[in-house]
């Protein structure tokens, strides 16, 4: 090979190597801008509902991590936060009236306890034995609604609403993070149903922050939060479900947890033949009769929005109304009453 084979070989080299960055580039170029537009989405089974989770504008390996890591972590609260499953600190708290409670279980029973506490909302994490004479004491929601129910008495409601009292718990800290709990009365015993999607909705966003996600849209069978915007600027359209079928209302946002509680979600049949619905007004007794088909919550924290939507409902109208005076600027509000009429507070 002579000096000006030599010299052919190099400029070939160099050509191909040359080749071979711009089609890399190129490569680069057409993952990234297609991931921006592509939306990664999982549908997963927990706390007896479908959830679905999509992220937007990140490359599809960032997804993935992130999406397995909710995944998982949705599980272990599913898990943990159950009143239900028999390995649960607080499944173990409510048979053996105290126990000790750390990490996840800590803090949403102490996020539901200041809840409780709080008189303006019909929120009592000590519900339980309520759901329980209602035909709800297990988790199984998947053939509750052909369940027929023996419809309690007045002495088991009577009986029942003398372990809601959030004064008869008792709570000392112990050594790192644990926290002891005690139940003044047999009995009693607490059921996080009422937050702990709400709770766990606002962890996945932490997550997704972590993982530097800016844009997702997360579901947790009613729990809607929204991360950022939509990746063109413009905010999320959420629509507020009619039972009946459609959308009843639209609401846009960026950065909001729009959660809605309802009677259709879970009922059984009594045997008197009338339906019963699974969320309880503390003051009755009984499933809430408020008038309302539904209430949403729109409002910055998941947790919140999620106490509020089973409070609100609860309240109805009125206590909705007077709700949203005290508190404006701080949440949106939307019912669906049993006359058909659709409030946007
Ligand atoms: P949600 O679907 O968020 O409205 O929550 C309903 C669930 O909250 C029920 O299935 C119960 O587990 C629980 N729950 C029912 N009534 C109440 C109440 N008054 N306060 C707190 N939690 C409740
Ligand atoms: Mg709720």
């Amino acid at each position: 090979m002579d000096r000006s084979d030599n010299n052919t070989l190099l400029i070939r080299l160099i050509g191909a190597a040359v080749c071979t960055a711009a089609l890399i580039a190129l490569f680069i170029f057409s993952v990234n801008n297609r991931s921006k537009d592509t939306a990664f989405s999982r549908n997963i089974f927990a706390m007896d509902t479908i959830m679905e989770l999509a992220v937007y504008g990140v490359d599809a390996d960032t997804a993935t991590i992130a999406l397995d890591e909710a995944e998982s972590l949705i599980n272990e609260l599913d898990h943990e936060l159950s009143a239900h499953d028999k390995e649960s600190s607080i499944y173990k708290l409510n048979e053996a009236g105290e126990g000790i409670l750390s990490g996840y279980a800590r803090e949403c029973f102490m996020l539901a306890y200041s809840y409780s506490a709080d008189e303006e909302l019909p929120f009592n994490m000590l519900i339980l034995p309520l759901m329980e004479i209602w035909g709800f004491g297990d988790d199984s929601n998947e053939f509750i609604k052909d369940r027929v129910i023996p419809v309690p008495t007045e002495d088991e409601i009577e009986a029942a609403l003398a372990y809601e009292d959030i004064d008869d718990i008792e709570l000392s800290d112990e050594e790192g993070d644990s926290l002891y709990v005690r139940f003044k009365k047999e009995g009693m015993a607490v059921d996080l149903g009422g937050i702990a999607k709400g709770y766990a909705s606002s962890l996945v966003m932490d997550l997704f922050r972590e993982h530097g996600i800016k844009s997702a849209l997360i579901n947790l069978g009613g729990n809607v939060v929204t991360l950022g915007s939509k990746t063109d600027g413009t905010p999320f359209r959420v629509g507020i479900r009619d039972p009946e079928g459609g959308y009843f209302d639209v609401v846009c946002v960026s950065d909001m947890a729009v959660v809605t509680s309802g009677g259709y979600e879970r009922y059984v049949t009594g045997e008197d033949g009338k339906v019963y619905h699974h969320i309880i007004d503390p003051l009755t007794g009984r499933p809430a009769e408020s008038g309302l088909i539904s209430a949403t919550a729109v409002c910055t924290d998941p947790t919140l929005a999620d106490v509020l939507s089973t409070s609100l409902f609860i309240m109805g109208r009125e206590g909705a109304e007077k709700y949203a005076s005290q508190h404006i600027g701080e949440l949106e509000i939307l019912l669906l009453c049993d006359d058909g009429e659709s409030l946007h507070l």
